[in-house]
């Protein structure tokens, strides 16, 4: 079977791989799809701990190609997957702190994951979907953050809200906060067509981060989801006294901010971390399922193994959002 693996940092091969043969607990999946991530390309310039060469690929689902004999899985079920896994025993793990496990590791960066025709996933970290564009299950595992970070942020409804990022998360997040009640939703970003894709996806009004209008106002809740100094410095100042910052995006490891402890203290501030998809996977793949969500204008390009090379290379075009690979088709599902 073919998968896209990084042989090295900056070298990027399709290659011709062995069928994974499933361990105990484990199922083969057709990929349907696999989105690409900026994770990905941390991994591929040598900026994100992996053992190379590596099959990427962590936003994945597809059909259930083969199962044990006695698993509550069938050939040809449609699945989404939770790449994370963590050891369920530790005491991070039994307090549901499972994004915090020191065992956790993750398909597609510490073990092969869904740039490939087939790949072999433990039961566990499967999630049953309704039958959805398979192009859809890309969204579910960064849709799972995103419930993750709205978890932590305790929506009551009625809130105002900005959200720094433009890209998949804060696009996501622009159509969660609209689902739960929220007054007003601002989105602060750089390029002008993610400010507009935003728009059509439930923002009230959005602004680019240096606008005069934006700096004057501050809101209940502020969804980081850019990952740059930038962005969180600026996040900290949009909040109102009393409100919450909400950290999504992943900022460069070891870089720092002057931050003034007193203004923490007297505003009342809330900053509060929010990482990966702990136990969000199952209630992403449901409403992914429902099909409310508008995802298919999040799709900006869908590529082949061969693409991969440069997508990962390079940065995305301006005003794209989630490139998808289809690793197989779904001409003939089993089910
Ligand atoms: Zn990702
Ligand atoms: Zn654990």
């Amino acid at each position: 079977m073919r998968a896209v693996q990084v042989t090295d940092i900056g070298h990027i091969e399709v290659r011709e791989i062995p069928l994974p043969t499933p361990r105990a607990g484990e199922v083969l999946i057709d990929v349907l799809a696999c989105g690409l991530c900026g994770t990905d390309r941390h991994i591929v310039r040598g900026e994100y701990p992996s053992a190379l060469p590596r099959v990427l690929g962590h936003e994945f689902g597809g059909r259930v190609r083969w199962s044990p004999p006695e698993s509550s899985w069938s050939p040809g079920d449609l699945v989404s997957v939770d790449p994370n896994i963590s050891c369920v025993d530790c005491a991070d793990c039994r307090a549901g702190r499972v994004a915090l496990c020191p065992d956790r590791y993750a398909l597609g960066v510490d073990t092969d994951g869904g740039l490939s025709e087939v790949v072999a996933v433990p039961e566990s970290q499967l999630f049953r979907i309704a039958d959805v564009d398979p192009l859809h299950l890309a969204f579910v595992e960064p849709l799972a953050c995103c419930l993750r970070g709205m978890d932590l942020a305790e929506f009551h409804g009625g809130e105002s809200v900005a959200i720094v990022g433009g890209g998949v998360m804060g696009q996501l997040v622009v159509q969660l906060v609209a689902r739960a009640g929220a007054s007003r939703i601002t989105l602060i970003t750089r390029q002008a067509a993610k400010r507009q894709l935003a728009e059509r996806m439930g923002a009230t009004d959005s602004y680019a981060p240096d606008d005069a209008t934006v700096l004057e106002r501050t809101f209940d809740v502020v969804f980081e989801c850019a990952g740059t100094l930038d962005s969180v410095e600026q996040s900290l100042t949009l909040a109102r006294r009393g409100g919450s910052v909400i950290l999504l995006g992943i900022p460069p490891e070891g870089a720092t901010l002057p931050v003034s402890p007193f203004t923490l203290v007297v505003d009342e501030l809330r900053v509060q971390g929010s990482f990966l998809n702990p136990l969000t996977q199952e209630r992403a793949a449901e409403l992914v399922g429902e099909g409310v969500l508008d995802l298919t204008p999040l799709v900006s390009r869908v590529l082949t193994f061969d693409e991969v090379e440069q997508a990962l290379l390079n940065e995305p075009a301006g005003g794209d959002i989630k490139y998808v690979v289809q690793p197989t088709r779904d001409e003939d599902p089993t089910s």
